[in-house]
């Protein structure tokens, strides 16, 4: 069984990699930079690397770059896809053309290639949520559930906005080409760093260790490893279908800093908030999907939490 994973590198696909290697997959990760050390030791370091894990470069603006790592493959597990979660300079460059175009990239491989039998395609609860409907503790956000890339657009929501018209593009394309494709739509991902550099969604939780001010917002969130997980399992359990949507809860992040005060109490964490006005209301994620037919069992917030600070530890991005 041999597959591909893109954007291997990065903090979610770096544990899908893992997992696929601990299961006798042979996978080829795809990476922009094969010879940076940054971006590819951990990776060779793997359990069963040496005998299974082959690199390929490939960049998602270069037509055909995923040619010959998708050629021959009986699964492509497509995660990359630049993450931007504050102020950009010109989105389109930076967030939609590698996610948008990038995505058809790899899709146009996969076409060209029969022996693909499925692809899983990390999406984002991003491409779901963003729309007029009101988000108040009541509300259930499911899988029917799409983005408005126009209300992503008045919001400056450019990163929401790339996610949306990848994910958009990706099953304009899958239901003309005849592709089987699942896509997996996470919350903000919490969870130990395999790779050596801090990815976005784990920056937030650095911030609030640090003693900074948190941001008036409500967030879902779900472990690396049960994301990683359920891209494993969208492949192999064969009438998985659709889209899949990922959370243990959604919480404010004055939710999220008490947590990580009750855990480090000698830590300096602020009860404080950025902006002194009404808290944003949390809503809810339904997982009923994942639960039931991928048989995903969600690791708490707070083991998830306790593995993020404990990852930053050990790789010295914070000293206590
Ligand atoms: P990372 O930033 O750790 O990984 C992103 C990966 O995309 C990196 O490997 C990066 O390569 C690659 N990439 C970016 N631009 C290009 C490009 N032009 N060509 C080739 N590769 C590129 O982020 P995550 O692991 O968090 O995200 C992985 C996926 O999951 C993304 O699709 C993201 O949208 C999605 N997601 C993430 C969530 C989260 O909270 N983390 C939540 C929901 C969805 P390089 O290392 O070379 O920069």
């Amino acid at each position: 069984n041999v597959v591909c994973v893109t954007g291997a590198s990065g903090f979610m696909a770096s544990w899908i990699v893992k997992f696929l290697l601990q299961r006798g997959y042979t996978v080829r990760a795809t990476v922009r930079e094969p010879s940076n050390p940054n971006k590819v030791d951990h990776l060779l370091r793997l359990e069963g690397a040496n005998e299974r894990l082959q690199l390929f470069k490939a960049d998602l603006l270069e037509e055909g770059s995923f040619d010959s790592a998708v050629d021959g493959c009986d699964a492509v597990f497509h995660t990359a896809s630049p993450v931007r979660l504050g102020p950009v300079n010109d989105p389109q460059a930076e967030l939609i053309d590698p996610a948008v175009k990038g995505t058809l990239n790899v899709l146009k491989s996969c076409a060209k290639s029969p022996s693909v039998k499925r692809v899983i395609f990390t999406s984002s609860v991003s491409a779901v949520i963003f729309n007029e409907r009101p988000k108040t503790p009541e509300v259930v956000v499911d899988e029917t559930w799409f983005s408005n890339p126009d209300f992503c657009r008045e919001l400056e929501r450019w990163y929401s906005l790339s996610k949306t018209l990848a994910e958009d593009a990706a099953w304009k394309f899958v239901n003309e080409n005849n592709i089987d494709m699942i896509t997996i739509n996470p919350v903000m991902v919490s969870g130990p760093l395999l790779q050596s550099e801090i990815n976005e969604s784990v920056e937030p939780i650095l911030n609030l260790i640090n003693g900074k001010q948190f941001p008036n917002k409500s967030f879902g969130w779900v472990d690396v490893k049960d994301v990683a997980n359920a891209h494993i399992l969208a492949y192999e359990i064969a009438s998985a279908c659709g889209r899949y949507c990922l959370a243990e809860r959604v919480i404010h992040f004055s939710e999220l800093a008490r947590i990580l005060r009750d855990m480090y109490p000698t830590l300096q964490i602020t009860d404080k908030c950025e902006v002194d006005e009404a808290y944003m209301p949390t809503y809810q994620i339904s997982t009923e999907k994942a639960k039931k037919s991928l048989g995903i069992d969600f690791t708490p917030l707070e083991v998830s939490l306790k593995e993020t600070v404990e990852s930053f530890r050990e790789k010295d991005i914070v000293n206590f």
